[in-house]
């Protein structure tokens, strides 16, 4: 029998750093990125399934697209409770967005902090290559400091989007196996 894993992907940064386009680049099998700019007001729920290789299971990643501003953060946290898996976005034109990370990433934390979900660093808009403020050295140093992984993309390009999430959903699965495995193993 298949297996159908089905997580829950909070993806979290400052207001137009490009999560929303992230999320609907990957929904749409890079078909579709939005052309023109609607503020998320709370949270936008968007589903796709992902197939593991060399397997015939799939998880399925439930991204829950919050709203950066400020004024909806209360809302929005109500939405955060025992996530699966985080994905951390920043625009590496704007230096107040990475600066923002570390803010969002503790916000994430104080939700439940017995289950720490697999997470990812996003440093989004490389196609913005002139006016690049954050280097991959200093987005990667981030990451690792907090245990994330590191990726970059554009999502106006539909560039290496797919990564980010290919990524968390093979670590989630990993993390489901071992547990399997223990379960097991005691009998
Ligand atoms: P959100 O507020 O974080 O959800 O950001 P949006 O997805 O709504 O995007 C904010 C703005 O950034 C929009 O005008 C997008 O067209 C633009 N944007 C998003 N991703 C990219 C990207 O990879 N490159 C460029 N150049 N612009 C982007
Ligand atoms: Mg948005």
């Amino acid at each position: 029998m298949p297996v159908v894993l089905r997580a829950k992907c909070i993806v979290v940064g400052d207001a137009a750093v490009g999560k929303s386009a992230v999320c609907q680049v990957f929904h749409s099998d890079s078909s579709h990125f939005p052309k023109t700019y609607t503020m998320t007001c709370g949270v936008e729920l968007l589903v796709k399934t992902v197939n593991i290789p060399d397997s015939k299971d799939s998880v399925e990643v439930c991204m829950y697209d919050s709203a950066g501003k400020e004024i909806f953060s209360e809302l929005v946290q109500k939405f955060w409770d025992h996530p699966s898996m985080v994905i951390v976005v920043y625009d590496v034109t704007n230096e107040t967005s990475f600066s923002s990370c570390q803010k969002w990433l503790e916000r994430v934390r104080c939700q439940k902090p017995e289950l720490q979900p697999v997470g990812v660093l996003l440093a989004n808009k490389i196609d913005l290559d002139q006016r690049r403020v954050i280097s991959p050295k200093a987005g990667k140093e981030l990451a690792d400091s907090n245990g994330l992984e590191y990726f970059e993309c554009s999502a106006k390009e539909m560039e290496n989007v797919d990564s980010a999430f290919y990524y968390l959903a093979n670590e989630y699965y990993k993390l489901y196996q071992e547990t399997v495995n223990q379960m097991q193993s005691l009998g």
